[in-house]
């Protein structure tokens, strides 16, 4: 199977995010499959969904897909239960999140994947990533992400860490 580009979200907010973050990279880097292109800066936002919890990391990873995306979102939750998460609250606190954000040239509405991401269009903590990763990325309907963004209103993203602080795949043996 040809890879495709593909573009994951990264989130936590519970423990040491930054090294599930880089943990899970590793994984990746290392899964049948999987290649990391590149890695976004690091950013702190504030939690949305409105549960009293401690602000989140997050973070983009472009990836190199040659698996099927139900086979790809197999592996992000393996990887995600092996960062310890545990299932409670909805959008409530978590060690690790890693959601399919975007699917070069794909759309899938099944019942357990559905991508785009349903909640791209209104997430800055995931479409600025997503944008530092894949500046060109576009909706289904052709609408660029960067414009997209433009139109959100303004909200709390701060980077607290350049490219290459999670996780820096020129790094890596592969
Ligand atoms: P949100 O989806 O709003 O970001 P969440 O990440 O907290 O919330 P989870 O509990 O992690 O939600 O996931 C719930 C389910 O969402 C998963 O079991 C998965 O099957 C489904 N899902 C649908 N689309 C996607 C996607 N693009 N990436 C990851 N999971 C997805
Ligand atoms: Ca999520
Ligand atoms: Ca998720």
């Amino acid at each position: 199977m040809t890879a495709r580009p593909v573009a994951i979200a990264l989130g936590g907010n519970l423990g040491d995010v930054r090294a599930a973050f880089r943990t899970a990279l590793t994984a990746l880097a290392a899964a049948e499959g999987v290649r990391v292109v590149a890695v976004s800066p690091l950013y702190r936002t504030a939690p949305v969904g409105g549960v009293e919890q401690d602000d989140f990391l997050n973070a983009a990873a472009l990836l190199a897909v040659g698996l099927e995306p139900l086979a790809l979102l197999a592996v992000l939750q393996r990887l995600e239960a092996a960062a310890e998460r545990v299932r409670e609250e909805r959008w409530g606190p978590r060690t690790l999140d890693l959601d399919v954000l975007w699917w070069d040239g794909v759309a899938i509405g099944e019942p357990g994947l559905v991508v785009p991401h349903p909640r791209l269009h209104e997430r800055r903590f995931a479409l600025q990533p997503l944008l530092d990763v894949v500046p060109r990325a576009a909706d289904a309907a052709g609408r660029p992400y960067r414009a997209v963004l433009a139109a959100l209103p303004a909200g709390e993203v701060e980077v607290v860490g350049g490219p290459g602080v999670v996780y820096d795949p020129t790094c890596s043996d592969r």
